[in-house]
């Protein structure tokens, strides 16, 4: 799942206008982001389902600390932490929300590996639901997101700049629309890896 959380973050910037669209982004793909050194180190890794080329959602992903339930809660907090002290309390709880966003939806679609405390200590039962098992389904739901999302950030956007001159419509719009084809064509790589 990639698109669908671009498009989580696309949703909450409708209702959230004060935090920055690059932050909400960046947010949203946390977890992710902190598992590409720890990836590249060895610590964390991707195994390809048995029998599978390892494509969209055929994945055992073995993210035992970005993707624990405690390690993702932690993340959270560091990240809204650092938020907070540029754009304060409110925009922090949001971001910090939205970082976590990532482990709630990334546990619809993983096949059950992930932990719930880091290193996946005292070896608790991972979780995930496996929607990935149905790759139509999966997709359809990050297709589902990334047009609810863009649809919400280009009404909201299209409201706000109502009173405002044309040229920031036109932005809005432009906007909406680069995010919609930008979620898309990440499905689409995504589905076709
Ligand atoms: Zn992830």
């Amino acid at each position: 799942m990639i698109a669908g959380h671009f498009g989580l973050a696309a949703g909450v910037k409708s209702v959230e206008p004060e935090a920055p669209l690059w932050a909400l982004m960046l947010a949203t793909a946390f977890l992710d982001v902190v598992f590409v050194p720890l990836y590249l180190l060895g610590i964390e890794r991707i195994d390809p389902v048995p029998g599978t080329r390892g494509g969209y959602g055929q994945g055992i992903i073995h993210a035992d600390y970005t993707h624990s339930l405690v390690g993702a809660l932690v993340l959270a907090a560091l990240f809204g932490l650092v938020v907070a002290i540029r754009w304060g309390r409110r925009v922090a709880v949001v971001l910090g929300a939205v970082v976590f966003s990532h482990w709630v939806l990334d546990l619809i679609v993983h096949r059950g590996d992930m932990p719930i405390l880091p290193g996946n200590l005292g070896g608790l039962p991972r979780l995930g639901f496996g929607l990935w098992q149905v790759p139509t389904a999966s997709a359809a739901l990050e297709l589902a997101i990334v047009l609810a999302g863009a649809y919400l950030y280009w009404r909201s956007a299209r409201r706000a700049a109502r009173d405002a001159a044309d040229v920031h419509e036109g932005r809005a719009h432009l906007v909406a629309g680069v995010l919609l084809a930008a979620g898309l064509a990440t499905l689409a790589l995504d589905l076709s890896s």
